[in-house]
C-alpha cells in the first residue's frame, strides 16, 4: 500500500475495531468499497479569457443508514483516493454521532487562493452542474470543508435549484443563514470539539487555566474551537495555518488573531483594541514544530497526515484531540499509544459539524426555524452523550477511543445492513 492511498490506509484500520464490533462479515465487506464514484472535468472561463480544465470527484460511500452527507473540500492535494478515504470516514462518523446520513464528500483539485472571486463562482456552478444528478436533498448532500465556505454552498444550492427548477435549500448545509442555512452551523465542528474537550476535562479533573493549548489550523474549526477554549480559560500557546505558526508561553488572544487573520488572510501575533491591532511578542515556528511543543493538549485542525511515524515519538501532548480528518496515520497511532497518549478519534471529535448540518437539514424540511441556543443545546447533548459512549467502551473493552468508536459505528451500520437480511438470515441460521 502506498502513502498516497489515503482510502487503502483508512480501510486497514477496519480490522483493529472488526474484535471489538458487533457486525456481520457482510456489512464490512460491503464498507470496503464505496457504492459510487464520480469524477468529472470542469471548464471554467478564466478571467484572462483563457479556458481551464479542473478534475472534480464526489463519492457515495455507503448509504445503508441514509442519504450520503460529507462537505466539498478545494485544495490542490485533493486526489480520488483521499476523497474517498474522507466519505469513508463520513460513514462512520456519521454512525458514531447516531445520525440518519450514510457517508459521501466531494472535491476539486484546485487551489482556491489563485483564483479570482468570479472564477471561484463560476467553478462551483461548473462542478454543481456536473455533479446535478449525483446528489440530492434525498440522495447526497454536501457542505463546506477545506478552503470552501457557506457563500460557495449559497452557490451549490442556487445552480442546482435552476437546474432543477425548484428552490432546494435541502441539496446542501453550511449554507448562509439568509439562505436558509441554520443558526450555529459556522461553529458548529469547533464547538462539537469543545464539548469533547469539557467532557474528558470532567473525566480527568483537571482546571481549564492550568491547561495549555497548541493548534495546528487556524481555519473555521481551529479558529472556534481555539475561540472557546480560551473563553473558558485554557491558555492557546501556539496556532497555524499553511504558512507557518506563531507560539507564546503566555498565550493569544484568540479574537484578536481571528480578527487580523480574517481580514488580512496573514496569521499574526496581534492584540486588537477594537479595530486597531499591535504586535505581540510570539516566536515564529514551523507546523512540525508547533505538533511537538511540550503543551497539555494538542488540536490538529488542518490536514490529514500530520501525526506519523517519523514525527509521533517527538509529540508531547498527553491529549491529541482529532478536529481535522485523518491528521493520524495508524504507524502513528501505535506509537502514540505505548507512550499512553489519548486521542480522541476524528469521526467524534468534529463530528459536531456534520450534526449541525444535520439540524440544517431538518429545518429545511420543515420550514421552521430554530434558534442558536436550541441548536447549542441539541448539539451540546450528542457530543457528551456520544463521547460517553465512546469513552466508557474504550475504557470497559481496555481499548483505545479510536477502536471504540469505530466498533460503535460498525455496529450500528451492522444494525442496518441486518435489518435487510444477510447470508445468516437467508439461509435460515
Ligand atoms: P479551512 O479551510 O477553514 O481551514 C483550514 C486551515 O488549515 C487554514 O487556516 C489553512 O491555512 C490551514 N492549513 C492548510 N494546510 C496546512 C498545513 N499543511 N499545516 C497547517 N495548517 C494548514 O478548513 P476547515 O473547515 O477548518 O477544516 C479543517 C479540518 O477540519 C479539515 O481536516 C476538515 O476536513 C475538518 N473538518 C471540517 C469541518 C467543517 O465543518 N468545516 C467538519 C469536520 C471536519
Amino acid at each position: 500500500m502506498s502513502d498516497n492511498d489515503i482510502f487503502g490506509q483508512a480501510i486497514a484500520r477496519l480490522d483493529e475495531a472488526l474484535e471489538f464490533a458487533d457486525i456481520d462479515r457482510e456489512a464490512v465487506a460491503r464498507l470496503r468499497h464505496p457504492k459510487q464514484v464520480l469524477e468529472v472535468s470542469i471548464p471554467v472561463r478564466m478571467d484572462n479569457g483563457d479556458l481551464q480544465i479542473f478534475t472534480g470527484y464526489r463519492v457515495r460511500h455507503d448509504d445503508t443508514r441514509g442519504p450520503t452527507k460529507g462537505g466539498i473540500r478545494y485544495h490542490p492535494g485533493v486526489t480520488l483516493s483521499e476523497v474517498k478515504a474522507l466519505a469513508f470516514w463520513m460513514t462512520l462518523k456519521c454512525a458514531v454521532a447516531g445520525i440518519p446520513y450514510g457517508g459521501g464528500k466531494g472535491g476539486v483539485t484546485v487551489n482556491p487562493k489563485e483564483l479570482s472571486r468570479l472564477e471561484l463562482e463560476r467553478l462551483t456552478r461548473g462542478f454543481t452542474s456536473q455533479i446535478a444528478d449525483f446528489i440530492g436533498p434525498e440522495t447526497d448532500i454536501p457542505a463546506p470543508d477545506v478552503y470552501t465556505n457557506a457563500m460557495v454552498m449559497g452557490w451549490l444550492m442556487d445552480e442546482y435549484s435552476k437546474i432543477h427548477r425548484k428552490r432546494s435549500p435541502g441539496v446542501v448545509t453550511g449554507k448562509p443563514i439568509p439562505l436558509g442555512g441554520s443558526q450555529g452551523r459556522e461553529d458548529a465542528t469547533g464547538r462539537g470539539a469543545y464539548y469533547c474537550i469539557k467532557s474528558l476535562e470532567a473525566a480527568e479533573g483537571w482546571r481549564p487555566g492550568d491547561m495549555t493549548v497548541a493548534v495546528q489550523g487556524f481555519g473555521n474549526a481551529g479558529q472556534h474551537v481555539a475561540r472557546l477554549l480560551q473563553e473558558d480559560g485554557y491558555k492557546i500557546v501556539a496556532v497555524s495555518d499553511s504558512k507557518g505558526g506563531i507560539h507564546n508561553c503566555e498565550g493569544f488572544d484568540i479574537p484578536s488573531l481571528c480578527t487580523a487573520k480574517n481580514e488580512t488572510r496573514v496569521l499574526r501575533a496581534v492584540y486588537c483594541h477594537g479595530s486597531v491591532c499591535e504586535l505581540v511578542d510570539a516566536d515564529v515556528i514551523s507546523n512540525e514544530e508547533l505538533l511537538e511543543l511540550d503543551v497539555d493538549i494538542l488540536i490538529p485542525a488542518a490536514l490529514e497526515n500530520q501525526i506519523t511515524g517519523r514525527n509521533a515519538g517527538q509529540i508531547k501532548a498527553p491529549y491529541v484531540f482529532e478536529v481535522a480528518n485523518g491528521p493520524t496515520t495508524s504507524d502513528a497511532d501505535q506509537i502514540l499509544s505505548q507512550k499512553g497518549t489519548t486521542v480522541v478519534p476524528d469521526v467524534l471529535c468534529n463530528a459536531g459539524g456534520v450534526t449541525v448540518s444535520y439540524f440544517e437539514w431538518v429545518q429545511n424540511r420543515g420550514g421552521f426555524y430554530w434558534t442558536v441556543d436550541e441548536v447549542h443545546e441539541r448539539l451540546r447533548e450528542i457530543m457528551v452523550r456520544e463521547f460517553a459512549e465512546v469513552w466508557n467502551f474504550a475504557k470497559s473493552r481496555g481499548t483505545s477511543p479510536r477502536t471504540a468508536a469505530y466498533a460503535l459505528a460498525l455496529g450500528r451500520i451492522g444494525d442496518a445492513v441486518e435489518s435487510q437480511g444477510t447470508a445468516r438470515y437467508f439461509a435460515g441460521n
